[in-house]
């Protein structure tokens, strides 16, 4: 389809990766990360070869998500060239800045490199045949986000917001950004999470603790996408801590959910 070509007004396609597809929030916190992980993991469940560059480089959580927080990537020679391996669990090979850095240290990158890492770890690596590769983009909309979109040939993007103004506000900012003329990265869609709370004990109930619906209104505002809904769930922030994600079950309510997400992205 349409949205599966690559964009190749910027940056070469890369041999091997089908699609590029990036997921971004206006704002920090709003789930960004677990929706990544756990989108990354449908698809792989789905049959598709699946990678997750985690370019957060603010907070790079991917390797807590999958754990492998302690294992490094080694370097490999393809065809005469070292490059990087990419760290593989539940189906999924990862890259991340976090496996470059302590992880009791603030990494305060510079721009520039910041978008070099990133670039190497794309370009020098050794993802083999992909057919998504994700790429957890760092919140907001800066300059690394510029030098990411400048320079891969990004087939899309997924905006993750929560349905409480504030995030509603920055996600349209977001949107934005991929339509930015010198930019032009379809967005695929508006991802709606914390949608709403179900308390065991009320199993009928949904509290709309950060507003009812936010992120469908914008998704019908802007024109893009409703991609779906994830509730907020104690077990979803549990799996990321445990680096389980919730995603790899089945047939629950939130593989469930995530796996219709993840019809809706494809
Ligand atoms: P971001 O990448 O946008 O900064 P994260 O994915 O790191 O956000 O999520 C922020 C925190 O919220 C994490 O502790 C995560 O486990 C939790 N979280 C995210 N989405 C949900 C959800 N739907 N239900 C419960 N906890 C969630």
């Amino acid at each position: 389809s349409q949205k599966k070509q690559t964009n190749e007004i910027k940056g070469k396609p890369i041999p091997g990766i089908k699609n590029i597809v990036a997921v971004a929030s206006g704002k920090g916190g709003v789930g960004k990360s677990t929706i990544t992980a756990n989108l990354a993991v449908s698809l792989s469940k789905l049959g598709f070869k699946v990678g997750l560059l985690d370019a957060d480089i603010y907070g790079p959580s991917g390797p807590i998500m999958f754990d492998v927080a302690n294992e490094k990537p080694l370097s490999v020679n393809v065809n005469g060239k070292s490059k990087m391996k990419p760290i593989e669990n539940y189906g999924v090979k990862m890259l991340s800045i976090g496996f470059f850095t302590k992880p009791d240290q603030a990494v305060i990158w510079r721009g520039p490199m910041a978008a070099k890492a990133l670039n190497q770890m794309i370009f020098d690596a050794d993802w083999g045949e992909l057919d998504f590769l994700l790429v957890d983009l760092p919140p907001g909309t800066g300059d690394i986000h510029l030098s990411i979109m400048q320079s891969m040939p990004i087939t899309g993007a997924v905006v993750v917001s929560t349905p409480q103004n504030v995030a509603l506000a920055d996600a349209k900012k977001g949107v934005a950004m991929f339509n930015q003329e010198s930019i032009n990265v379809p967005v695929l869609g508006i991802v709606e999470n914390m949608a709403y709370f179900t308390p065991a004990e009320l199993p009928d109930h949904k509290y709309y603790i950060f507003g009812e619906k936010g992120a469908s209104y914008l998704a019908k505002d802007l024109d893009v996408p409703f991609l779906g809904e994830i509730p907020l769930v104690q077990s979803l922030r549990e799996s990321g801590d445990i680096g389980r994600p919730a995603a790899l079950q089945d047939d629950t309510l939130l593989s469930n959910a995530f796996l219709e997400l993840t019809r809706n992205v494809v």
